[in-house]
């Protein structure tokens, strides 16, 4: 089960930063809660588009920008690809299949992130965990991969 916000909290967290709920911001987010396939600003802006026709991909990138900067939507970054969003709050890592280029979440659980943070150097402290998870799908009922 995905953990999400809703659109009322939406505005209450912008609130906390001193910014307002604009129907700009509210359309991204709205885009990214419907989808677990950590679309790209490009990907966004075409469904945001489906919406609101005259939304710009500069519009799109500020909405993003500022939701990332809320801590509402998590900016995936990976070698080489153009950054992608994800909506889910939960602490998680993500897989890259590099076949089909598609991103799935990895459900990390309380007892791995403990162990992860006992690795942590002291004297550190750790603001957030990217966990990326790298590979490509085997073929079905095999362990040979694609
Ligand atoms: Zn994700």
């Amino acid at each position: 089960m995905i953990q999400r916000i809703s659109s009322e909290t939406l505005g209450e967290a912008l609130g906390r930063v001193g910014l307002r709920s604009t129907r700009q911001r509210e359309l991204v987010f709205d885009v990214l809660m419907q989808t677990d396939a950590h679309p790209t600003a490009d990907e966004v802006l075409a469904r945001a588009r489906e919406v609101m026709p005259s939304i710009s991909l500069a519009t799109v990138y500020n909405c993003l920008e500022t939701l990332v900067e809320c801590a509402l939507v998590k900016a995936v970054n990976l070698e080489r690809e153009p950054t992608r969003y994800c909506a889910n709050l939960r602490e998680h890592g993500h897989f890259h299949d590099v076949t089909s280029g598609n991103v799935y979440d990895v459900p990390l659980s309380n007892e791995l992130l403990e162990n992860v943070m006992k690795q942590v150097p002291e004297g550190f402290i750790v603001e957030r965990i990217e966990l990326n998870f790298i590979g490509r799908r085997l073929l079905r009922g095999t362990q040979k991969p694609l």
